[in-house]
């Protein structure tokens, strides 16, 4: 057992220490807290579609029909037509044989690596892979191996000295905390001269990058054969919740046989099923939410230039600014939060010691106004 109040004094002396803020205002660009009304630079909901009176309409008319829960795992009886058209209709999107829905996207990660990698394979992993890649690896006992972020030379090199029979490669499409791109092409090919398995988590390309938003892999012009298996979740720019996993026929049918976070699990409720078709609807025909996006970005990153802050080398609507020190990651987050603007502080263990940094995200719903706000603010800190 570990000492718990030395430890939780311990957090609080390295100002490691996490607390929850109460947001008592509907998500959105807005939020209040204690009755203060703050422009929010923190949220996931990228295309703003948490919001659309379409999706939430679709949540309604789905709670209708078919209530609150779906009262079962998919295997038992919670596998609803609402699910079985949200899967077929992702899968159409995509252009994969098939997709299956999870209720997570962290148990989507858990639940397909520990279904394909055993003792004495091999996962490969970016260091800097989202949290729940790391603990699917954990969870299956396969031999994990991380490799510097990005660095496909030496994740190579690992592959040609591992003797493991299974490699799998696994990889963020664009990384939650850096909000930089994986080079997917040149991991593709690492894959593929290895004959080992590519797969990616597009949790923050999908909706964003791509054709219709596509993803990552559009965003590259690669194909399925490329990277068989393909993480997506619908928390973030679709504006629901959820998760799932596309490929082909047989790896689906295999995870439906073997993913224990599939089987041992409450489907989704239908309702939310039923929000996020609404919400794929908006995320392929509204153009224009990509399009603003990538001006708000373009604004940004030419003002903070003029300001001569330490920016990420991305262009997502993830722009981290790089602090170092988490008391003054904290102590700036708490002087933005003075001025009306929330955005998270990001400390270790969530990225590497040394390297806390403001996580500033942008949403479409944003405007050129509010972009010249958050400006002013950093440029006042500065
Ligand atoms: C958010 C996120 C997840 C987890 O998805 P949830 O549906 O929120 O559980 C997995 N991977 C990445 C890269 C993420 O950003």
């Amino acid at each position: 057992m570990p000492n718990i109040p030395t430890e939780l004094a311990r957090l609080k002396k390295e100002q490691l220490y996490r607390r929850r803020r109460v947001i008592d205002s509907a998500t959105g660009i807005h939020a209040s807290i204690d009755g203060q009304q703050m422009l929010s630079f923190c949220s996931n909901d990228y295309l703003g579609l948490a919001q659309h009176p379409d999706i939430i309409k679709a949540m309604q008319q789905g709670a209708q029909r078919w209530g609150a829960g779906s009262g079962a795992s998919h295997l038992v009886s919670g596998h609803s037509s609402a699910h079985h058209a949200l899967e077929e209709e992702l899968a159409d999107f995509l252009g994969r044989e098939r997709v299956l829905l999870f209720s997570t996207g962290y148990m989507a990660n858990l639940g397909v690596i520990a279904a394909l990698c055993g003792r004495g394979d091999g996962v490969f992993e970016d260091r800097l892979n989202h949290a729940s890649l790391l603990d699917g690896a954990l969870l299956s006992q396969a031999r994990l191996q991380r490799y510097p972020h990005n660095d496909t030379a030496a994740l190579d090199n690992k592959l040609s000295q591992s003797t493991a029979p299974n490699q799998l490669i696994v990889t963020d499409g664009v990384f939650s905390m850096d909000g930089d791109i994986a080079p997917l092409p040149d991991l593709a090919a690492t894959a593929n001269k290895h004959n080992a398995w590519l797969m990616m988590d597009d949790a923050h390309g999908l909706g964003v990058l791509g054709k219709q938003g596509r993803g990552t892999l559009n965003h590259f012009n690669l194909g399925n054969a490329d990277c068989p298996i393909l993480m997506g979740t619908l928390g973030k720019a679709f504006g629901t919740f959820g998760a799932f996993i596309a490929g082909n026929e047989d790896l689906i049918e295999y995870l439906i046989q073997k993913a224990r976070t599939y089987i041992y699990t409450t489907a989704l409720p239908p309702a939310v099923a039923e929000a996020t078709r609404a919400s794929l609807k908006r995320v392929q025909h509204d153009e224009w939410r990509r399009e603003r996006l990538h001006s708000l970005i373009r604004q940004f990153r030419q003002g903070a230039e003029q300001l001569g802050l330490d920016l990420m080398d991305t262009n997502t609507p993830i722009q981290p600014l790089l602090i170092g020190d988490s008391a003054q990651a904290m102590a700036m987050s708490q002087a933005l939060q003075n001025r009306g603007i929330l955005i998270s502080a990001i400390r270790p263990p969530t990225v590497p010691d040394g390297t806390a940094r403001l996580r500033i995200s942008f949403s479409a719903e944003h405007t050129e106004l509010h972009v010249r706000q958050l400006l002013d603010a950093l440029e006042t800190l500065a």
